[in-house]
């Protein structure tokens, strides 16, 4: 796709772009709504990328265009650029710019073209692989020389206060910070990483991505009453977050919650779930891949009846893999919608993906979209 945004650049603007980059959508492995919490996450890349051509401009300008959008170039001037104020897609590029230039580093304008194959609002993190691709490109265009998570933090900044979606740092360090065949160990408290050989096929595995093709629509309200509360959860515990709250302490902390049911499944979901995280890195270092499956239901488990953010969609592929004889399954991403995971074994591939699909179309819901994830690598570079 490098070469056809290339083009597409020329074409728009006149002249060749100065560089084309990509940065990819990515799916979470385990670690859900644990990234405002101070917690754990494992994401890995996808295949799938924002590709974007890029060349600098001295003049205080910035030109957009997205392949994928119809309408023609969108034209800023970066002295106008106001958090809160752009309700379409430019928001996302424009405020990685904003975010840039509110920390004080001197970017002067742009040129973008950018095409993606991450599909939009599937929860696979389209937003967060364009604010990265042009992140990556400004930082190279005009040497800033800022480390993979500091753009992600920024492009992190560009989401919350210049678009306004209160989004943890989850997508935007995966796609920034990814390598093929890993998935990222992160803790989001202080960002240090490690990557964790994620291999499936080698193994037999498979590990496929069901898009539900659901965005129901009160998905960003319900997303912050969920972070309000586990807000409150870490305040009557008296911790600066849930992830401050032990494992082994669990039983004790629900306790002192006492009645307060809806503080009980929050925060049981929270803690139960980083112990999630590190019970996967644990068994993929102790190369026991298969036994991750479990872990996985027991997430999905904990999303829909402690977390409450699962719909019928998602619950039916997760049963439907798991009757099908699939090793693991759960949604992945903010929830109420977008994409599950199941992992399978090769053989079963084809079996489950038919169920799923038959599943669907016998309960009259929209034909899910259904792919193979390997893990691939971050954004980067590519001429
Ligand atoms: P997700 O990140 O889960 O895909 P979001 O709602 O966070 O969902 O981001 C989706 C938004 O990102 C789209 O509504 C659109 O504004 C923007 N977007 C994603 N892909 C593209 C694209 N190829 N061109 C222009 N805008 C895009
Ligand atoms: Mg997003």
């Amino acid at each position: 796709m490098g070469e056809q945004v290339r083009d597409g650049f020329a074409e728009l603007y006149g002249t060749a772009p100065e560089g084309v980059w990509s940065a990819p959508g990515r799916v979470n492995l385990i670690g859900e709504h644990t990234d405002y919490n101070d917690g754990f996450v494992m994401p890995f890349a996808l295949p799938h990328t924002a590709v974007a051509a890029v060349s600098r401009r001295a003049d205080g300008v910035l030109r957009l265009h997205s392949a994928d959008v119809d309408g023609g170039v969108v034209e800023l001037r970066l002295d106008d650029l106001v958090p809160g104020t752009d309700r379409t897609w430019t928001a996302y590029p424009a405020g990685v710019v904003w975010a840039l230039r509110e920390a004080g580093h001197p970017v002067t304008g742009a040129d973008v073209h950018l095409a993606s194959t991450v599909p939009a609002g599937a929860g696979l993190s389209s937003s967060a692989a364009l604010e990265v691709v042009v992140a990556l490109a400004l930082n190279d265009l005009y040497e800033l020389g800022l480390p993979r998570w500091k753009l992600a933090r920024l492009c992190q900044r560009a989401e919350n206060v210049y678009v306004g979606a209160p989004t943890g740092i989850m997508d935007q360090t995966a796609s920034a910070c990814c390598e093929e065949g890993h998935a990222l160990f992160l803790d989001t408290r202080d960002l240090s990483q490690r990557q964790i050989p994620f291999d499936l096929a080698a193994e037999g595995m498979r590990l496929l991505v069901v898009d539900t093709r659901v965005k129901h629509s009160h998905s960003e309200g319900e997303y912050g009453k969920r972070r309000a509360g586990c807000e409150r959860g870490a305040a009557l515990l008296g911790v600066d977050a849930l992830r401050d709250v032990p494992y082994g302490e669990l039983d004790a902390a629900l306790a002192r919650l006492g009645d307060d049911e809806e503080a009980v499944r929050l925060v049981r979901h929270v803690v139960t779930e980083d112990e999630r995280v590190e019970k996967v890195v644990e068994l993929l270092r102790a190369g026991d891949p298969r036994a991750i499956g479990p872990v996985l239901v027991a997430g999905h488990a904990s999303l829909r009846d402690d977390f409450r953010i699962s719909c019928p969609e998602l619950d039916l592929v997760v049963d439907t893999a798991l009757a099908t004889g699939a090793l693991g399954a759960r949604m992945t991403g903010g929830g109420f919608g977008g994409s599950a995971i199941v992992l399978a074994e090769a053989a079963d591939v084809d079996t489950v993906t038919k169920a799923v699909q038959e599943a669907f179309a016998a309960a009259g819901f929209t034909a899910p979209r259904v792919f193979e994830a390997v893990p691939a690598a971050g954004a980067r570079r590519l001429s």
